[in-house]
């Protein structure tokens, strides 16, 4: 018998012990006393000028390239010279940062050794995955320090919003906690040491959400975090049968995982009476941005440096793929690494009055935006679809700038009516200059990760 099927047999008390216990040993890895330091620090250096965070930034990337190009294979390669700090760090960090190719995915895909730190005791390290292009997993390597400073970024921002490391939460991760063949709550469990009620995602069923509903109105939290996805299935929940939690009943929300919608967003702030700080973090731990509460999200400027390879700019924006730089991967240096994402930074200060770099969005990956034939770069499509009642499933793919092909799943209501509010709605977003292709299909294929792809572009892509 393995370790989950041993659990699975357990009576629900034990469950809730295991829990505990692994919660507990969870807490131990990531609040280290280099947790609690780094989080006290940055708590100063956030309320500090955006000059300052500059400075921190550049006195880190300095101390991370001297490394890189002493003990890093893939750097030591590249024959680099010294790294010169300058007065104004700004020049300084465009400096160094210059001396370094774009880093791209395939390269640490065909060669993720050579990124590994050999100052670092192998001891030391400890090994984690994240993902390929393919969806295909990598290995990656990372010191406690790293995930210490990645959790720092995450309580600095809940910390800044009222909510403590001890406070009693809910969470609604992927773990299989409850036994799938368990057909009565709870379909929680307890993990008494971190104040925790996990949530089983599994076993949300028509049937079954009204008692996720009553835990809600009934166990103690000041907060709740989880997959946007089921938060939005368990609040759609909690609207239809008029049973939302009263209004700052809970302090906050905070989505993990996957990239919150904006429908997602309306209803699970409601449903919770709470607002949602959503988070832009990836495994590689080279980037952190956490919201505001004016919808912002913040670079996280002492965890990772973020260029943005311009493809559309406003007086207000410039958007387009990423480029980040982490300043707290010491383990496997990550330099102007192509992240895979794009997003949108602002050109003026944030309302919430939070200094240093802020984005107005970071919307997923470059296949996700549609190119348009004068050059915008259009992200969030997936809400095109959630009004259209006529449309089983829809999915646009885009492979040339000057048009794109709708297929859809038709319901047997859909007739001409529909195809043309449907077009009326892209036309909308999309201009009246790009062609468009609709074309009915009986289905839709997934990914081969199994995920369900609302809009893929290989023209942002083929940009250069
Ligand atoms: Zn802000």
């Amino acid at each position: 018998m393995n370790a989950e099927s041993v659990y699975a047999a357990l009576p629900i008390p034990l469950q809730n012990l295991a829990c505990t216990w692994a919660g507990r040993q969870r807490a131990r890895t990531r609040f280290t006393p280099y947790f609690h330091e780094t989080l006290r620090s940055w708590h100063r250096s956030g309320f500090g000028s955006a000059e300052s965070l500059r400075e921190i930034q550049q006195a880190r990337l300095v101390e991370l390239v001297r490394r890189a190009r002493s003990f890093v294979p893939h750097y030591q390669a590249m024959k680099l010279g010294e790294p010169k700090p300058h007065p104004d760090p700004d020049r300084g960090i465009r400096e160094i940062l210059s001396m370094f190719p774009v880093l791209e995915k395939s390269e640490y895909r065909d060669a993720p050794e050579s990124f590994i730190a050999s100052d670092i005791p192998r001891s030391r390290l400890m090994k984690g995955k994240t993902s390929g292009t393919t969806g295909s997993a990598l290995p990656l390597w990372y010191t406690p320090e790293t995930l210490a400073e990645e959790y720092a970024t995450v309580w600095r921002s809940r910390n800044r919003v009222g909510v403590e490391l001890d406070d009693p939460h809910f969470s609604f991760g992927g773990q299989l906690l409850v036994p799938l063949r368990q057909k009565r709550p709870p379909f929680w469990r307890r993990n008494a040491w971190g104040h925790q009620t996990l949530f089983s995602l599994y076993h949300m069923t028509k049937e079954n959400l009204p008692a996720y509903i009553d835990a809600m109105h009934s166990l103690p939290a000041v907060y709740v975090q989880g997959y946007p996805s089921s938060l939005h299935l368990l609040g759609r929940a909690m609207l239809d049968s008029g049973r939302p939690l009263p209004s700052g009943r809970i302090k906050a929300v905070f989505p993990s995982s996957e990239s919150l919608l904006a429908f997602q967003r309306e209803v699970i702030e409601k449903a919770f009476g709470a607002p949602i700080f959503d988070r832009y973090g990836t495994s590689e731990f080279v980037v952190s941005m956490t919201g505001c509460s004016a919808g912002r999200l913040h670079v996280d400027m002492e965890f990772g440096i973020v260029e943005v390879e311009a493809e559309e700019e406003t007086e207000d924006f410039v958007r387009g793929p990423l480029l980040v730089t982490g300043l707290g991967n010491d383990a496997t240096p990550f330099i102007r690494y192509r992240v895979g994402d794009v997003g949108t930074l602002a050109k003026k200060p944030c309302d919430c009055g939070r200094p240093g770099d802020v984005f107005l969005d970071v919307d997923g990956r470059v296949e996700d935006y549609v190119v348009t034939p004068d050059g915008r770069w259009v992200g969030r499509l997936d809400h095109i679809f959630k009004d259209q009642l006529d449309i089983a499933e829809a999915q646009i793919v885009q492979a040339e700038r000057a048009s794109i092909e709708v297929r859809l799943v038709p319901r047997p209501s859909y007739d001409e009516r529909a195809e043309r509010r449907l077009i009326k709605e892209i036309r909308a977003r999309l201009g009246d200059e790009i062609r468009i292709d609709v074309r009915c299909v009986d289905e839709i294929a997934r990914e081969a990760n199994g995920k369900f792809r609302a809009v893929k572009s290989t023209v942002g892509r083929n940009v250069r």
